[in-house]
């Protein structure tokens, strides 16, 4: 058992200073540092480390909504770029990294992300995975690495699409739902992966419609113009329309971007059931605009937050949709819907993991932090969500973290000794590069 006291406890709905909180693998028991003496005789004959957190702040471990752990090894990769359309970002850059990923590429890729996850904060992760060069067995692989060996959790799909064998794809994402369903795995689950409407054919949602079920799909939809266009001259649909001819609309599905979506898409959002996930710094730096967030709230549609593999933070992504959401009139985007949001991205999490996860109270998972925080002007249960975003976001890297229980991040570091592994990830990444140039 270890107990961290001296510390302010927030969870987005419960805030409590000069408090401790017990925990194993759960949370055993938060009280005030008053209370403290009276717990620490009843737990006499007990072992526990008790650690002093010095008037920091504990938080629930953060969900990132929507990530490309794929990505990891494109920071500073010069290749010919110079795109005039999302699909030139798509065919310059993306598509021609990830169809050069093979078993050591996914590996490397989930440590080292894992790894920086861990360190801004974020105990679970959405993916959304590609691999040209290994498909089958390409999520056990990406699970083994970001939630086996650096011990975060994780929900996973393969992209599906059209540039790969559909088959293969889509029975990579059945056989690692099915198996991480069976073993009512709390630390990762599957979802079916579809890349986008304009690249899947109407043969391939036949497929996936038939053979898929109800198992809740997670796309990028509306993320540029090209997707809007294309569906509607391929189909005369929107994109909704269209997957739900194909009864792909399920309930728990993850809708990525939604930038172009037209407001009769966003209402089968609603009626089905499924939610949004924003990425909005990743938007802006493709270039397509920003996400429909007034829409989105106007009904009553929940929303998470992602950072579509533009690197390993989420606090970026809070703040970039606070301020872009702002971007024509001030608090146009009340804060309040981020805090909705955050506590809605934990009740989808622990429906899919089967685990309760999000909260600082007795019984719920010990997925948590400790952030030193010092403010110069007050802070109350009142004001703890506005410190959160204009303050703990500004310097989101905790000293310490604990995922299950496990005490991960130390003092800022990685307890576990990952530096071989990093060192071949080095070599893995610049053989990568040579092998795509
Ligand atoms: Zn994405």
């Amino acid at each position: 058992m270890v107990i961290l006291k001296n510390v302010t406890l927030y969870d987005f709905k419960k805030y409590l200073e000069n408090a401790f909180i017990a925990f194993d693998k759960k949370i055993l028991k938060v009280g005030t540092m008053k209370e403290y003496k009276d717990y620490i005789q009843d737990q006499n004959k007990k072992d526990y480390k008790e650690i002093d957190g010095k008037g920091g702040i504990v938080l629930p471990g953060l969900v990132l909504g929507h990530t490309h752990i794929y990505s990891t090894f494109a920071r500073g990769w010069l290749t010919p770029y110079n795109p005039k359309s999302f699909q030139d970002i798509l065919n310059q850059l993306w598509w021609k990294l990830d169809r050069g990923l093979g078993e050591e590429e996914i590996y490397y890729s989930g440590i080292t992300s894992g790894e920086n996850f861990l360190k801004n904060g974020i105990t679970t992760v959405i993916d959304h995975h590609a691999s040209g060069e290994m498909i089958s067995g390409s999520l056990s692989i990406l699970k083994k690495a970001v939630v086996d060996k650096i011990g975060l959790r994780g929900i996973f799909c393969f992209e599906t699409s059209d540039r790969f064998n559909i088959d293969e794809c889509i029975d990579e994402n059945i056989s690692f739902y099915e198996k991480m369903e069976k073993e009512k795995n709390k630390d990762a689950r599957g979802l079916i992966g579809l890349h986008a409407s304009f690249s899947l054919g109407d043969d391939s949602l036949k497929k996936l419609s038939k053979i898929t079920k109800e198992i809740p799909i997670h796309v990028h939809v509306g993320e540029s113009i090209e997707d809007i266009n294309w569906t509607k001259n391929h189909s005369g649909l929107s994109i909704l329309e269209r997957f739900q001819k194909y009864d792909l609309l399920r309930e728990d599905s993850i809708y990525v971007h939604g930038i172009y979506l037209e407001k009769k898409d966003f209402k089968l959002i609603k009626q089905t059931k499924g939610l949004m996930a924003f990425n909005p710094s990743s938007n802006m730096n493709n270039g397509v605009g920003l996400p429909q967030v007034k829409r989105t709230i106007d009904l009553d549609i929940p929303f998470i937050v992602g950072n579509d593999g533009l690197g390993f933070s989420l606090a970026r992504d809070y703040q970039t949709l606070v301020y872009s959401s702002n971007i024509n009139a001030p608090n146009s985007f009340n804060i309040e819907y981020l805090r909705k949001s955050i506590l809605y991205s934990y009740k989808f999490v622990s429906r899919r993991l089967g685990c309760l996860l999000g909260s600082l109270s007795e019984g719920f998972e010990s997925d948590l932090m400790l952030v030193p925080y010092h403010s110069i002007t007050p802070m109350t249960k009142e004001n703890a969500f506005g410190h959160f975003v204009y303050g703990i976001l500004e310097q989101l890297h905790p000293k310490e973290v604990w995922v299950k229980g496990v005490h991960r991040i130390s003092n800022y570091k990685l307890l576990q000794d990952i530096s071989k592994e990093l060192k071949d990830a080095k070599k893995c990444a610049a053989a990568l590069w040579k092998k795509i140039k």
